[in-house]
């Protein structure tokens, strides 16, 4: 990893007064350059002949109409990825398997719109309409077989647009057995189909050969501390709840137990690891599960709520509670990863 970076020694203060633009990332001797090099082994190793070009910017994204994909800059140094961690509480792509799960998808998006694919009869009819709006919320069914699983949150329920993506990113993989994993379930004729139309595919020229690269880091004047206001603002999300009477299950507030430690100490205690817990086991981001804790910290402390179970008992309960209203804000609002 190369140091060449001025930046680099800055505390975290003043490294959020630099703007993004200033940063002077690359691709090229980075994290990021073995996983795209990789991406495209996969590529030519089932002869796919078009290479999504690729670019760093603020998210991860594949834009209408330009078959390629943006990275976030933050995976392109290491002293970044501290900052985004103690920024968001998570780095999302920072480790190899991620990172490669994420650029299949993204690779997905961008063969689709190199190849034009959600013209064809057939695609409309087994993901639907790709011009269909993207929802403000989508209530995923995570038992359902229609759908393969991949990126987290049942993301493949969103749009067909992601459906398409989650679908290729799974036939890609090296080793995902898809045939095997995925016997018996509807979807596996959008694995089926993907693989026909791969293999009519190899070797053709892409009929949109735009490499345009948008919002590049060269165009983001904003300072990464503006940059990660709106960033957690985008995570963070208006939910009226009310966890009182759940909590009142969990803790209690009889003045018998005055003496016991309370509740807000304990959810403290417990809170880095139930965020970990409850975002492997939801797909959603930890910043937003942290906002829900810090939700019902806030109301234990109103509630003068103790401890009157054993720990091991209320730390299950605790995991339970947490665990369905991070559900409910999946279901009322919440988008983890852009187009
Ligand atoms: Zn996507």
């Amino acid at each position: 990893m190369s140091y060449r970076f001025p930046w680099y020694r800055l505390s975290d203060e003043h490294l959020l007064d630099m703007r993004i633009c200033d940063l002077n990332l690359t691709i090229k001797g980075s994290f990021l350059e073995p996983h795209i090099r990789r991406l495209y082994s996969e590529l030519n190793e089932r002869s796919i002949r078009f290479k999504p070009h690729v670019w760093l910017s603020e998210e991860w994204f594949s834009p209408d109409g330009v078959p390629g994909i943006a990275i976030p800059f933050y995976l392109a140094h290491p002293r970044l990825m501290k900052l985004e961690r103690k920024q968001m509480l998570e780095i999302e792509g920072g480790t190899d398997t991620e990172c490669m799960r994420i650029l299949r998808h993204e690779a997905g998006h961008a063969l689709d719109t190199a190849y034009r694919l959600h013209f064809k009869a057939r695609w409309r009819i087994l993901f639907g309409s790709f011009a269909q709006p993207y929802p403000d919320f989508y209530k995923p069914r995570p038992k359902s077989r229609n759908y393969v699983l991949h990126l987290p949150a049942w993301y493949a329920q969103a749009h067909p647009a992601e459906d398409f993506a989650e679908t290729f990113a799974v036939w890609l993989s090296p080793r995902s057995r898809w045939r095997r994993r995925y016997k018996g379930w509807p979807a596996l004729r959008k694995l089926e189909y993907t693989n026909d139309l791969m293999r009519e595919l190899a070797g053709a020229k892409p009929r949109n050969r735009t490499r345009t690269k948008v919002e590049p880091l060269s165009a983001i004047r904003t300072t990464l501390r503006q940059h990660y206001r709106n960033k957690r603002e985008k995570y963070d999300f208006d939910w009226p709840a009310n966890y009182d009477r759940e909590l009142l299950r969990i803790f209690s507030d009889d003045p018998r137990h005055k003496r016991k430690p309370s509740a807000a100490s304990f959810l403290r205690k417990i809170r880095r690891d139930a965020r970990q817990l409850v975002a492997d086991g939801t797909g959603v981001h930890q910043y937003t599960i942290d906002h829900v804790l810090q939700n019902m910290i806030d109301r234990c402390n109103d509630l003068r709520l103790r401890v009157a179970a054993p720990a091991r008992e209320t730390r299950r309960k605790v995991m339970i509670v947490l665990t369905v209203q991070v559900m409910n804000v999946l279901h009322s609002g919440y988008h983890r990863i852009a187009v």
